[in-house]
């Protein structure tokens, strides 16, 4: 017999365990769900600066930890698993986790799975990611100020971060597989008439090199001609895009063209009644904790509301 709640969050990151510190205190007696990222993109980075209440920044594995101790505290309950299926044809929804082994059901669900960033795959890149490797610009581009930087891609987040990493850089060099670039005309010329910015088209990362736990460059192979080379730089911004960790609820859920889940105007309805979305899995434009925190509290209360209607 699988276990039944009356609301199930899938994924802990700011999103998830905000919505389930407010299912917690609104007595719903959450069960919360880990993925294989717990705590989300966060745990990823190192010091937090912008999110609120913490003047003196706060690390991301630290914040991810005291929201979930917050959540366990109004009594949700967490379980490990990654989520592989849902049926959403018929109330009670089911989840099922990892090979099948486990099943849960629920009245309502929250899904807050988030999305990834790309990354390049490139040897040194794992190792280094919080430690000089960076997917986000407004949440670590100030840890670089007069320091030469990297930003690789060609699309408009690539073009975005590189622009904002001006502010305290004192190069940055945009690094792209192609000699075309992907991003809009009005971004890219914004880029181009930076003078902090520098261009390397055509060229594929290759490594990350580093030293003394240190990123000290990137190499790169031209590709007109095969020759390796390294470029110097104390940070790189990996901007290659980001995946909605979605692929689970294909063809049950309304999504974008790009797999974000669809919501109704400002809530956090989804097209399935009784399931909720919340976080960056929904949110391609602003993808910050404390904006992913604000969306798991909508969701909380629409589940609530929910749930109070049907009962
Ligand atoms: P994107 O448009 O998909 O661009 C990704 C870039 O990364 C492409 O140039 C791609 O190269 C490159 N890339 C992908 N995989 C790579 C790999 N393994 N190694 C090296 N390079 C790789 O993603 P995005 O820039 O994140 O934008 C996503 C969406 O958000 C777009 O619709 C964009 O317009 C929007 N956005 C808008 C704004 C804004 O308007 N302010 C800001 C950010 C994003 P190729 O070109 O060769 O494929």
């Amino acid at each position: 017999m699988a276990d039944s709640y009356r609301v199930i969050i899938l994924g802990t990151g700011p999103a998830g365990l905000t919505a389930a510190i407010y299912a917690g205190r609104a007595n719903l007696e959450p069960m919360v769900l880990d993925g294989n990222e717990p705590g989300g993109q966060l745990t990823l980075t190192t010091e937090v600066e912008n999110f609120p209440g913490f003047p003196d920044a706060v690390q991301g594995p630290e914040l991810m930890d005291q929201m979930r101790a917050q959540a366990k505290r109004f009594g949700a309950t967490m379980q490990t698993g990654q989520v592989t299926a849902v049926d959403l044809s018929r109330r009670p929804f089911k989840v099922t986790v990892d090979d099948g082994s486990q099943t849960y059901l629920a009245d309502s669900l929250i899904i807050s799975t988030g999305a990834s960033a790309k990354m390049l795959g490139v040897p040194g890149e794992s190792e280094m990611i919080g430690h000089g490797i960076s997917t986000c610009a407004t949440c670590d581009g100030f840890f670089y100020r007069n320091k030469p930087i990297i930003a690789v891609g060609g699309g408009d987040s690539a073009m975005e971060e590189a622009t904002f990493l001006t502010r305290f850089a004192s190069q940055v060099t945009i690094v792209h597989r192609r000699k075309q670039l992907r991003a809009s005309k009005v971004m890219q010329e914004r880029a181009r008439r930076n003078d902090k910015i520098t261009w390397e088209l055509d060229v594929t990362p290759t490594a990350i090199m580093h030293q003394d736990g240190q990123v000290v460059g990137l190499q790169i192979r031209e590709n007109p001609t095969g020759n390796s080379r390294v470029i110097a730089a104390e940070g790189v911004f990996v901007a290659i895009g980001h995946q909605p960790n979605t692929q689970f609820l294909k063809e049950q859920l309304d999504m974008d063209e790009l797999g974000y889940i669809r919501t109704a105007g400002v809530t956090s309805q989804t097209s399935v009644p009784g399931v909720f979305a919340c976080g960056d899995v929904m949110d391609r434009r602003y993808r910050q904790a404390v904006t992913a925190a604000g969306s798991g509290c909508k969701a909380a209360m629409d589940c609530e509301k929910y749930l109070e209607a049907i009962e």
